[in-house]
């Protein structure tokens, strides 16, 4: 049975139909799940029963149970474990900025990229979410916090160009006028560099925001930090991402994760200046959120400003990302991580 947050308006318009509905129903029905997130069919009060009965018979409906909630003593960040209906475990990060409130969702239950630094990806790929799924990490967060969403990342776990139509449809629900409604240039999308993913997303029309995962001045280094490395080359990558702006005349992101003595040196920065220097968008440092399963540790604060200063020497646009929620193992993966080695027992 597919789940009904996962149909578009016209979809379920022809499905209803076929229940002998009228064309207004679907909508009623389609604001209850999307723009009302009811937590169940049977809360869709102006429908009668009889109709919510054969939903019921005909489609799955998504729910997510919160199994962790940890709130941020820094900040106000929270951080929530779901557990979906096949019993795994995803997280979804809840942040509050000046400009409004952010969800970081997970697209996939684990992810099988491989990057040496990410904690999502020590056991390789479980499954891809479902689009219902990513929604109702947002909606639930909704119900939970009372308060409105205004910015949607695609940064938690998983690679969402590896589940390409499942986040197509994702996105274009989020986005709808008669769903949340939020708009495509809030939502922002990072991918490890799946080079014709990203052109063809280029082609969909959807002004959303893309983040490159670079973390590397030149090849040979990315590939000791980032398998995808081997099979697409940087230039492959920014080619790709200057076509993803002439599209949808995005700017995107550079995501730059520094990581003591690997990839932040004097020369590093340089390389990475030149090696930017005419495409459009900016760069993002990220400290290393160090995991125990590696080795690797993060820079040290001058060492990030050095950086941050050669690059904007440079005339490259640079910012390092306010760091939300450290304390509460604030990197994609960890949390689900540390619930499932506590589960068995596995001592930290
Ligand atoms: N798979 C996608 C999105 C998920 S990760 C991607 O690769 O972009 C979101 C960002 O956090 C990516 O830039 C990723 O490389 C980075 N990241 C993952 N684990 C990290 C860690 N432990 N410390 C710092 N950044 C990390």
């Amino acid at each position: 049975m597919d789940d009904i947050k996962n149909k578009y308006l016209s979809e379920l318009s022809d499905e209803l139909k076929e229940l002998g509905e009228p064309a207004f129903r679907s909508k009623q029905v389609f604001k209850w799940l999307h723009e009302k997130n009811v937590k169940s069919i049977d809360e869709m009060s102006d429908i009668s029963k009889s109709l919510r009965e054969k939903l019921k018979e005909k489609y799955d409906f998504c729910t997510l149970n919160v199994v962790r909630v940890s709130e941020s003593k820094i900040d106000s960040t929270k951080k929530f474990l779901f557990e979906t209906h096949d019993g795994n475990y995803i997280e979804s990060v809840w942040m509050q900025y000046k400009h409004g409130n952010s969800v970081c969702i997970s697209s996939q239950i684990g992810c099988r990229m491989g990057c040496r630094f990410c904690a999502s990806t020590l056991d390789g790929l479980v499954r891809s979410l479902t689009a219902a799924e990513m929604l109702e990490q947002i909606y639930e967060i909704t119900r939970i916090t009372g308060e409105r969403v205004s910015n949607v990342v695609v940064m938690g776990m998983g690679e969402p160009m590896d589940n390409y139509d499942n986040l197509i449809r994702f996105v274009k629900l989020l986005t709808c006028e008669e769903g949340l409604n939020i708009s495509a240039r809030n939502v922002t999308v990072s991918t490890c560099g799946i080079v014709p993913k990203i052109r063809e997303f280029a082609n969909e029309g959807l002004p959303v925001t893309l983040a490159l995962s670079l973390h590397a001045p030149n090849d040979e280094k990315r590939k000791a930090l980032m398998p995808i490395a081997n099979s697409f080359t940087i230039k492959e990558c920014l080619e790709a991402c200057d076509y993803y702006f002439e599209k949808t005349k995005r700017r995107v992101s550079f995501e730059y994760s520094l990581v003591s003595g690997v990839n932040d040196n004097d020369e590093e920065a340089e390389e990475l200046s030149k090696l930017l220097k005419g495409h459009n968008g900016h760069v993002n440092l990220i400290p290393v959120n160090p995991i125990k399963e590696r080795d690797y540790k993060r820079s040290d604060k001058s060492r990030i400003y050095a950086f941050q200063n050669r690059l904007e020497k440079n005339g490259i646009n640079v910012t390092i990302r306010r760091e939300m929620g450290r304390d509460i193992d604030g990197a994609c993966g960890q949390l689900r991580r540390k619930h499932t080695e506590e589960s068995a027992g596995v001592s930290k």
